[in-house]
């Protein structure tokens, strides 16, 4: 470390290679964050396959992957949401030793506050599905709130904190070493990481994937994972097809950094406003959805003026801080608040999308998922429910009451 100080940092090894394209890969990801990562990943680790390129337009998890708030539950409603995303919190749970690579996965709870009757029966009835599911999900009171976070004011403010959820297993990671984590792993299994390769076309013949045409000239391939989040519908649409996703801004802010102060994660989707503390110090706090489709990596200041006034409600102490920074990512979001992990109608081509506000928790899962659904050419029991057959046969997986985040 003391050599590579005195170097300039001009030694250190590189992480990852950076090789041009190759003329022909067995598959293309498109998309560099964690999910296309985490899916050439377990394909060459659990598949076996190896001639795979990831090909990311920007730079590695510079999408949602790198700009969310990081929180990690499995508390959804139905079972298949359940057991999508608690495959996926399992995987957390091993995942820095997988990958050797510290993903800095903390388990400190998280809380979703209930603020009025409706919020009491939807969430007791979620921690009953949950337990159901053998997934651990307990009520709070008022008063174990209080306990275990004392700086909320819980009755002085137009919705009262009556009661919430919490899931102990939750809890928060750092969100680029998970890509980061992936990648290097990936490349050591032989898998070509391309930055800076902008899928433009994807083509297709007799209903058949050809290849990709990209920024940096066209890459033939037998299969393509579009893994693209907000801009997986741009994408589909170059091959004819039309996603049921709506791409929005979705906002967080971090604060300056100050003591401990918050020890676990806590959610309220009525007043609107999540919060956790980093370990650097900073609050990092999220906001809803703009209202309107866009591709402006930034959302409206309305969003954010409206998250500061109910994270000042229900947390006065917060009042005099300072915000340090603001940004956007672009999230793709499916009517029933639940993702795809599909095949489509053309041979070869699959989408990893929908996940909307929610999918940096199911990273793991739904690359090790999706890396099946590509190998086999049909879905892991896990992703058979999230195909885009349920936008045909109408058995849509809603969960809106679990999403926790207004959109
Ligand atoms: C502000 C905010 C807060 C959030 N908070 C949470 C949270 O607390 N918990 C949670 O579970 N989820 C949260 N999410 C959602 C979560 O971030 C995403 O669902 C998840 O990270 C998606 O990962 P991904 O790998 O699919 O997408 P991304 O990380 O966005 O990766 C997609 C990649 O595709 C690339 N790409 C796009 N188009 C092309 C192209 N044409 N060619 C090549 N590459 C292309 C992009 O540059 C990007 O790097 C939040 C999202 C935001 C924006």
């Amino acid at each position: 470390m003391a050599k590579n100080a005195l170097n300039g940092h001009k030694d250190w090894p590189k992480m990852w290679r950076s090789p041009e394209p190759r003329e022909f890969y067995d598959i293309i990801i498109i998309g560099g964050g964690g999910h296309g990562l985490g899916t050439a990943y377990y394909l060459a680790k659990e598949h076996g396959l190896k001639n795979i390129a990831v090909i990311e337009k920007g730079w590695l998890g510079g999408g949602n992957t790198g700009r969310n708030t990081t929180i990690i539950r499995s508390n959804y409603l139905w079972d298949d949401s359940a057991h999508l995303y608690e495959h996926s919190l399992k995987l957390w749970e091993n995942l820095s030793s997988d990958l050797n690579y510290n993903v800095m996965f903390s388990q400190r709870g998280v809380m979703n506050l209930a603020h009025n009757e409706h919020d009491i029966k939807e969430i007791k009835r979620r921690i009953s599905a949950n337990n159901l599911n053998g997934i651990d999900s307990l009520w709070l009171s008022k008063e174990e709130i209080q306990k275990k976070v004392p700086i909320m004011n819980t009755d002085n403010l137009r919705y009262p904190v009556l009661g919430a959820s919490y899931q102990p297993r939750g809890g928060v990671a750092r969100h680029d070493a998970i890509a980061w984590g992936f990648a290097m792993r990936a490349d050591e299994m032989g898998v070509d990481i391309i930055q800076n390769c902008e899928a433009h076309q994807i083509k297709t013949k007799n209903g058949k994937i050809e290849g990709v045409e990209t920024s940096k000239g066209f890459i033939r391939s037998n299969k393509v994972g579009v893994v693209a989040s907000g801009h997986t519908g741009v994408l589909a649409e170059t091959a004819g097809i039309r996603l049921p996703l709506q791409s929005k801004p979705l906002q967080a802010l971090v604060s300056e950094p100050i003591k401990p102060i918050i020890n676990t994660v806590v959610m309220s989707s009525a007043v609107h406003a999540y919060v956790s503390q980093s370990d650097k110090g900073e609050l990092v706090i999220g906001a809803g959805t703009d209202s309107y489709n866009s591709f402006t990596q930034r959302g409206g200041f309305d969003i954010i003026e409206e998250t500061i006034r109910a994270m000042v409600e229900l947390y006065p102490v917060f009042g005099k801080m300072k915000m340090l920074r603001q940004w956007g990512g672009i999230v793709d979001i499916c009517p029933d608040a639940s993702p795809i992990i599909s095949k489509s109608d053309i041979e070869g081509l699959f989408f990893n999308c929908g996940w909307g506000t929610g999918g940096f928790k199911a990273t793991p899962g739904s690359a090790n998922v999706f890396a099946h659904t590509i190998a086999k050419n049909e879905p892991h029991q896990i992703n058979a429910a999230f195909s885009l057959e349920r936008f045909v046969s109408g058995k849509l997986v809603d969960e809106h009451g679990a999403a926790a985040v207004a959109h």
